[in-house]
């Protein structure tokens, strides 16, 4: 995502009242911030949150924790949940890179990861978030049946994380490489804002379920 700087969005997002400014201070007390003890399922990496927002709005009974470390796009989500009459979706500004001292073990009930930056250059396959070392971040936090889902139109991307994921010890349960024309896979499918833009490209959308 190329970003432009938005001036006084860190300080936006840090007052607002839907950011979680010190993550660490709740791990393993996620339904105390949410005051209920109801499944979190968070977003990494979720831009300007079209996908988490709307899958707040349709399950009110799930809370969700969207997390992005550009307040640039982060921005942009707090500013369309302000509009919104809901009491299930949280945001924390951060580099997921530390995730696992925000959760307690088995406290996440799923993860989401979709259209997460390529990384392309080799030296960088583990800042990927589809890397063996994310995944074993997210063994940490994730609950035992617990699964992650990861979406994008970028192949190469998608045939590293085929290959990470065994590596890391956890199994793919189901994959495809053309989302939308996979009737089994695709139903309830929410779009996220680069699944639109480049499925109206004509991209293919990739997606995979994985577990341990
Ligand atoms: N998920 C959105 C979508 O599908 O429309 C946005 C996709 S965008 C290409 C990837 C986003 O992931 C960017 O906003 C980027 O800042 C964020 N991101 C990448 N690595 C991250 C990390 N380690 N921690 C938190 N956010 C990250």
């Amino acid at each position: 995502m190329r970003l432009r700087n938005v001036p006084g969005s860190r300080e936006a997002i840090a007052e607002s009242e839907f950011t979680i400014n010190e993550p660490q201070n709740y791990k393993g007390k996620w339904n105390e911030v949410f005051g209920n003890d109801k499944p979190i399922r968070i977003e990494i990496g979720m831009g300007k949150g079209k996908f988490i927002t709307q899958l707040a709005l349709d399950n009110p009974d799930i809370n969700y924790i969207g997390i992005e470390k550009f307040s640039s796009v982060l921005i942009r989500a707090i500013e369309k949940r302000t509009e919104l009459d809901i009491d299930n979706l949280f945001f924390i500004r951060m580099d997921a890179e530390t995730i696992a001292d925000c959760f307690a073990e088995g406290e996440v009930d799923k993860i989401y990861l979709n259209f997460s930056d390529p990384w392309p250059k080799d030296r960088h396959a583990k800042r990927r978030l589809t890397s063996k070392e994310f995944f074993a971040r997210y063994d940490k936090i994730l609950k035992k049946d617990g699964v992650v889902e990861f979406k994008t139109d970028n192949n190469l991307l998608f045939d590293f994380s085929l290959e990470q994921i065994p590596m890391a010890g956890w199994n793919i349960v189901e994959f495809t490489r053309d989302l939308h024309n996979d009737e089994k896979m695709n139903a309830g499918n929410v779009m996220t804002e680069y699944e639109e833009r480049f499925s109206a490209k004509g991209n293919p959308i990739n997606k995979l379920i994985a577990n341990r």
